[in-house]
């Protein structure tokens, strides 16, 4: 097309969740104009009032800046979005559907609908929820049908992969960008949304609609993959008596292999990875290479086993029965530095623990609150020292920073026996075994 590129585009962000008021906030910090939309009118108060409503670091300092540089605004109204935006992200969620591995699309097909049926002129929809392969194209033709300005709406896909508790360096500096698009003119609009970035030598991946949607749903399957190879490892060392902690050592150090994502423990979770990997393997046989990816069921089978055996190795600890046993649950965020709760591993393990029979109580420095409404059932303590009081058992199921710097004597004085579960390999065993500690660890015998 012919069309100019508007070389400072106003941008609307619809979906103003972890990914979407990063991206928001991050973009008006580079000086963008930035409107983020979202049917959450809580989400969008709180925005607009200053406050990040779910903990990220260095994130609500740059919301607070970007507020008051006049570059932010936040809003439940999509004629607004329609009118205002030159290039419209969309980051609302895709998660997986409650009855199937699929990924569950409504959000996105009613996003690009409120879209769609609202802008006049020429723009660019750029998608950047991880969605599966064929989505954009589909969304494509629906777009076209909905639109008053028809086959001059352009999609492009944006696949984003910030982490949680890193978001801001994440998007500011990104590893890498990828541009989804079926014309120069998407690209270089596309370019134009990201000039900043570009600018500090940031390398740009040009791809074609489906790959764009691969590579994000391809990188979260490989880093599944790596973290579940080690724990295969970690299963094979529990009963031939190898340390998988010292195997993934002398692994990591061969630069082929990298000690990144190499972590034995409790293996993966969040709100991206299960979904993921699930929501693809569903779509690669929809598609009729469902073999190519069917190790992707193992990757997730020996996740969720991990979760399985750390509850066998507390009930171990406590002579093999959990009921009425008291267990103090360190950590309910699916990572540190998150109070994200979606399909954590350390909820998973309290939930076991208290189908047995145990009085669990939960601490996490972050995520109580969101644990508590998906847990009700569960006990939640308001620190550390008040969720080990009396405890029979610790288990560490989460590293929060507080969790591995604790002191072990000082914690031994608070509870009724000195046994603890390392489900992330995030505690130094011999300080714990000095202190009079019985101290496991999955992956690892007895004595190391
Ligand atoms: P989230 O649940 O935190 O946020 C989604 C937001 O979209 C919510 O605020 C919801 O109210 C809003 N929403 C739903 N329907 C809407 C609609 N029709 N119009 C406007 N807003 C609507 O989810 P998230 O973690 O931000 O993830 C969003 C997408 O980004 C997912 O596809 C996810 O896989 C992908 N992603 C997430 C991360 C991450 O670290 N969280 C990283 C990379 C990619």
């Amino acid at each position: 097309t012919t069309h100019p590129i508007v070389e400072h585009p106003r941008m609307t962000v619809i979906g103003t969740g972890y990914l979407g008021a990063t991206h928001a906030i991050c973009m008006a910090n580079l000086g963008y104009d930035v409107l983020g939309v979202d049917v959450d009118a809580r989400k969008v108060a709180e925005l607009s009032a200053g406050r990040v409503p779910f903990f990220e670091p260095g994130l609500p300092e740059k919301l607070k800046e970007a507020l008051a540089s006049g570059r932010l605004r936040f809003t439940t109204d999509f004629a607004l979005a329609a009118d205002f935006g030159d290039v419209h992200f969309v980051c609302v969620g895709t998660p997986q559907a409650a009855d199937s591995p699929a990924a569950d699309m409504r959000y996105v097909i009613a996003a690009f609908s409120s879209l769609a049926t609202r802008i006049t002129r020429k723009v660019l929809l750029v998608g950047k929820s991880t969605v599966p392969i064929g989505t954009a194209a589909r969304l494509t033709e629906m777009v076209h049908e909905m639109s008053p300005v028809g086959s001059e709406l352009e999609l492009a896909w944006n696949p984003e992969f910030l982490r949680e508790g890193h978001a801001v360096e994440d998007t500011l500096h990104p590893d890498r960008l990828v541009f989804g698009v079926s014309s120069l003119w998407a690209e270089q609009q596309l370019r134009a949304a990201f000039r900043p970035i570009l600018e500090e030598q940031t390398p740009v991946v040009i791809a074609d609609l489906a790959t764009s949607e691969l590579v994000k749903v391809a990188a979260n399957s490989f880093l599944a993959t790596k973290i579940s190879y080690i724990n295969a490892m970690a299963e094979v060392c529990e009963v031939t008596g190898g340390d998988v902690n010292i195997l993934a050592t002398a692994l990591g150090y061969d630069e082929r292999i990298g000690s990144r994502f190499l972590k034995p423990g409790l293996g993966f979770g969040g709100g991206c990875l299960p979904k993921d990997i699930r929501a693809f393997k569903f779509r690669a046989e929809e598609l009729g290479v469902g073999q190519a990816v069917a190790f992707l069921g193992e990757v997730d089978a020996i996740n969720i086993r991990r979760r399985v055996r750390t509850v066998d190795l507390i009930r171990e600890l406590v002579g093999g029965d959990l009921m009425g046993v008291k267990v103090a649950a360190l950590g309910a965020a699916f990572k540190p530095n998150s109070d994200d709760i979606r399909d954590a591993p350390a909820l998973d393990v309290a939930r076991m623990l208290y189908l047995e029979g145990a009085i669990v109580t939960v601490y996490d420095p972050e995520a109580n609150e969101n644990a508590h409404r998906v847990y009700p059932d569960l006990d939640f303590a308001d620190s550390m020292a008040d969720a080990i009081n009396d405890a029979q058992v610790v288990a560490l199921l989460t590293e929060w920073d507080e969790f591995r710097n604790a002191d072990p004597e000082v914690l031994g004085q608070l509870v009724a026996n000195r046994r603890i579960v390392d489900g992330r390999h995030a505690l130094d065993a011999d300080r714990y075994r000095a202190a009079g500690w019985e101290y496991r660890a999955l992956g690892r015998p007895l004595s190391s």
